[in-house]
C-alpha cells in the first residue's frame, strides 16, 4: 500500500508554514487521540501518521528531505523511531502536556469507610458513647508514610532530583513526569520492611463513636477523616457508622414517638384501673377510666424519645388491649349471666344502636 503523502494526512499545503502546520496537528491530534477513541484502530492509525506527518514536516531539514525524495521505503520515514511501539508513550506524554493532563504520581484521598452499628433500644433513644474497632490503612509507623526503610532513600538518578525529564520533540519542549521516580524525584532503594514499601498498613483501629440521643434506624454519621489514610499525604478518608437499633420487647418508635401495647382484663376496662406499665426510664403506673374501650390510647407527654437536634422529646402512647376472659369457672359464669340480667342494655351503647338500626331494617 502506498503511503499517503505527509501534506494530505495533515490537511495542510506544500507551502504552508510552520505555525499553519503546527496548528493542523494540534487540532487533528486531538481529535484522534487514542485516550479519545478507545478502542478504535482506525482513529488509532490515523493518530500513528498524523504525528509520523508531523515530525518530518515539523522539522525543516526532515521536510526539506521529504520534499525532494518523499518517502524513502514503504516502512516509513524514520528507521530510528519505532511509532507503533513508542508513540503511545512519546504521544502520550506529548498529549498530557499540551492538554495539561499530567501522569505525576499525585496525592490522593483516602476511601470513606462504613461501618454497620448495632444500637439497643435504649442506646439510641438516650445517646451512647461506643468503642468501635475498625480494620483500616493507616500511615506506616514504620517509615511515615514515605515507604523507605531509614536512609533507604536517594536522589532519583535519571531525573537529578527534578521530578520530570525535558526533552525536546516536535514543536514542544516536552516535559514527561521521571518514569522512573513517578515525579518524586527520589527513589526507594531499601523499602520500609514494615509496609514493604506500600506506605500505608491495614491496622485495626479503635474509634470513639458518640451517638446523640434520638438517632433512629438507618441514621448515618460521618466522622471525620476516620477513613483510609490518603496517599502521599493526601487526607484522609471518612467514616460512615450506620446506624441499626435491635427490637424492643415493649416499644415501638415512629421518629421521638413510643408505642406501647399493654393487655387490660376486661374487669378493669369496665371499671377503671391503676395498671402497670414499662417506660424507657423503667415502669410506672397510669389510671385508667371505667369504660375503657379496646385500641384506646393514653399519652404520656415527654415520655418519648429526645428529638436529634435537641430540642424537646417526644411522648409515650399506651394502647390498651383488652382481653377477653378465655376460660370461666361455674361461679364466673353464673356471675357474668346475673351481669347480663340486670342491665337494661344501655352499658352497652354500641351495642344498642346496632340493634336498633337491625330492627327497623329487618323488623
Ligand atoms: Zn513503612
Ligand atoms: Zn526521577
Amino acid at each position: 500500500m502506498a503511503k499517503r503523502d505527509y501534506y494530505d494526512i495533515l490537511g495542510v499545503k506544500r507551502n504552508s508554514s510552520q505555525e499553519e502546520i503546527k496548528k493542523a496537528y494540534k487540532k487533528l491530534a486531538f481529535e484522534y487521540h487514542p485516550d479519545r477513541n478507545p478502542g478504535n484502530p482506525t482513529a488509532e492509525e490515523r493518530f500513528k501518521d498524523i504525528n509520523e506527518a508531523y515530525q518530518v514536516l515539523s522539522n525543516p531539514d526532515k521536510r526539506a528531505q521529504y520534499d525532494s525524495f518523499g518517502h524513502i521505503s514503504g516502512e516509513g520515514f524514520f528507521s530510528d523511531v519505532d511509532f507503533s511501539r513508542n508513540f503511545n508513550d512519546l504521544f502520550g506524554n506529548l498529549f498530557d502536556e499540551v492538554f495539561n493532563v499530567g501522569r505525576r504520581r499525585r496525592p490522593e484521598r483516602g476511601m470513606d469507610l462504613k461501618y454497620n452499628l448495632e444500637l439497643t433500644f435504649e442506646e439510641a433513644a438516650f445517646g451512647v458513647e461506643k468503642e468501635i474497632i475498625v480494620p483500616k490503612r493507616v500511615i506506616c509507623s514504620g517509615c511515615g508514610g514515605g515507604g523507605a526503610a531509614p536512609g533507604g532513600e536517594v536522589v532519583c538518578v535519571m531525573c537529578a532530583g527534578r521530578g520530570e525529564v525535558r526533552y525536546s520533540e516536535g514543536f514542544f519542549a516536552i516535559s514527561r513526569t521521571c518514569s522512573s521516580c513517578g515525579g518524586a524525584g527520589r527513589v526507594i532503594k531499601i523499602s520500609c520492611h514494615r509496609c514493604r514499601g506500600e506506605r500505608l498498613i491495614t491496622s485495626e483501629q479503635t474509634i470513639k463513636v458518640k451517638v446523640p440521643p434520638g438517632v433512629s434506624e438507618g441514621a448515618r454519621l460521618r466522622i471525620r477523616g476516620e477513613g483510609e489514610a490518603g496517599y502521599l499525604g493526601g487526607p484522609s478518608g471518612d467514616l460512615y457508622v450506620e446506624i441499626y437499633v435491635k427490637e424492643h420487647p415493649f416499644f415501638k418508635r415512629e421518629g421521638k414517638d413510643i408505642f406501647c401495647e399493654v393487655p387490660v382484663g376486661f374487669v378493669q376496662a369496665a371499671l377503671g384501673a391503676e395498671i402497670e406499665i414499662p417506660t424507657l426510664e423503667g415502669k410506672t403506673t397510669i389510671r385508667i377510666p371505667p369504660g375503657t374501650q379496646p385500641g384506646q390510647s393514653f399519652r404520656l407527654k415527654g415520655k418519648g424519645v429526645a428529638s436529634l437536634n435537641g430540642k424537646g422529646k417526644g411522648d409515650l402512647y399506651i394502647r390498651v388491649q383488652v382481653e377477653v376472659p378465655v376460660k370461666l369457672n361455674l361461679k364466673q359464669k353464673q356471675l357474668l349471666e346475673e351481669f347480663a340480667r340486670s342491665g337494661e342494655g344501655d352499658e352497652n351503647p354500641t351495642v344498642k344502636k346496632f340493634f336498633e338500626k337491625f330492627r327497623e331494617l329487618f323488623g
